[in-house]
């Protein structure tokens, strides 16, 4: 099939409402990530995304509204409970996911045999607007190829999926970079079971007690039923051998220094980039600006291997404050759990 290359113009969305409409697959822009989009309530269209990736199906996707009353008007959820109202009125519209009980209209496709939902209401114009214009709330999922590092701009999309999906919408680059945090009420306790966007320090703000998923931060445990099913996969990888350092800046410079070369590069900070002469750099942004590390982490997974030379790739373990939760929860997956502990060595 031909992809087509639609732009973020009144005639273009149309076209992509109509792609939707018809039960075709479109990759569309929002605030976190790219997402390819199918009719969230016509179980053959869901289908045909986790074709398209090649995502197991029992993986879960995210719905996603135009509107909060969209919930009710497409028998989304069994019901919103105060803390759901509470977070959207916070929250929405942006990247926060929230999981409910689900309603008679979600087909198994995209709740993958759970009973529950995940619900989201993103911030990007062109976003809303192409669930508008379809008139049904749209599934999707981030839109690579499982387990590479999600798409952030049109261009990424293409790369992982030209010819296997009916078009995706240019429009422009994702700004937060990272996809939703994701947050279930379904649990006596609110549990954040992604980190992204929005933070853990926002959520119990709004909250009070909120738990964080022992996945997000460590290997799920053997035999352990993941909370979220996209956790026990591996994720985020580009071609390159990700190898995280649990270490200071200084310790950082010094151990890749030492093994730059051939086959090798650093996944920096603004910071590192004239110590590591000599070595290939791809930086995330300042140290400490967590949002910037985030709105440039999968692009720069990408660059990595746009290199085309790179074995291993050597990445600071991030601190998990804020946003850097996220950056550390994608990181520490690209590696598959792989850190090279300095600091105890
Ligand atoms: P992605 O579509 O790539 O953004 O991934 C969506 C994430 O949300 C995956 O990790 C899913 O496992 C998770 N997810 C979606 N629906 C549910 C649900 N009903 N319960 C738990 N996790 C979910
Ligand atoms: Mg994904």
């Amino acid at each position: 099939m031909t992809t087509e290359y639609l732009r973020d113009t009144p005639a273009d969305i149309e076209r992509a409402a109509e792609i939707l409409r018809g039960g075709g697959l479109v990759g569309i822009p929002t605030e976190t990530v790219y997402g390819l989009a199918a009719n969230a309530l016509n179980g053959e269209a869901v289908a045909g995304i986790f074709r398209a990736k090649g995502r197991p199906m029992d993986n879960p996707l995210i719905v996603h509204i135009a509107e909060i009353d969209d919930i009710q008007r497409f028998s989304l959820a069994r019901e919103i409970p105060d803390a759901a109202r509470e977070l959207a009125k916070r929250f929405w519209p942006g990247p926060l996911t929230i999981i409910l009980r689900k309603g008679d209209a979600i087909p198994d496709e995209v709740s993958a045999g759970l009973d529950t939902v995940a619900i989201r209401l993103p911030a990007h114009p062109a976003a809303r607007r192409i669930i508008r214009e379809a008139g049904t709330p749209l599934a999707a999922p981030s839109a690579n190829l499982s387990g590479s590092p999600s798409p952030t701009t049109a261009a990424h999309v293409m790369n992982d999926l030209n010819g296997k999906i009916d078009a995706v919408l240019d429009g422009g680059a994702c700004d937060v970079g990272v996809e939703s945090t994701v947050i279930t009420l379904a649990t006596d306790i609110p549990t954040v079971l992604r980190p992204g966007g929005v933070t853990v320090e926002q959520l119990r703000g709004a909250l009070g007690e909120v738990a964080v998923d022992s996945a997000v931060l460590h290997k799920l445990e053997e035999g352990r039923a993941a909370a979220s099913p996209g956790m026990k996969y591996k994720h985020y990888a580009p071609k390159a051998n990700v190898v995280l350092l649990k270490c200071t800046d200084e310790e950082f410079i010094g151990y890749v220094s030492e093994r730059g070369g051939r086959g090798v590069a650093a996944l920096c900070c603004d910071e590192d980039v004239e110590a590591l002469r000599g070595v290939k750099t791809v930086s995330l942004g300042k140290r400490g600006d967590y949002e910037a590390q985030a709105h440039n982490l999968f692009d720069s997974l990408r660059r990595v291997d746009g290199y085309g030379d790179v074995v291993t790739v050597y990445a600071r373990l991030p601190h998990t404050d804020g946003v850097g939760m996220a950056v550390y929860n994608r990181l520490i997956r690209a590696a598959g759990f792989e850190v090279i502990d300095l600091e105890n060595s």
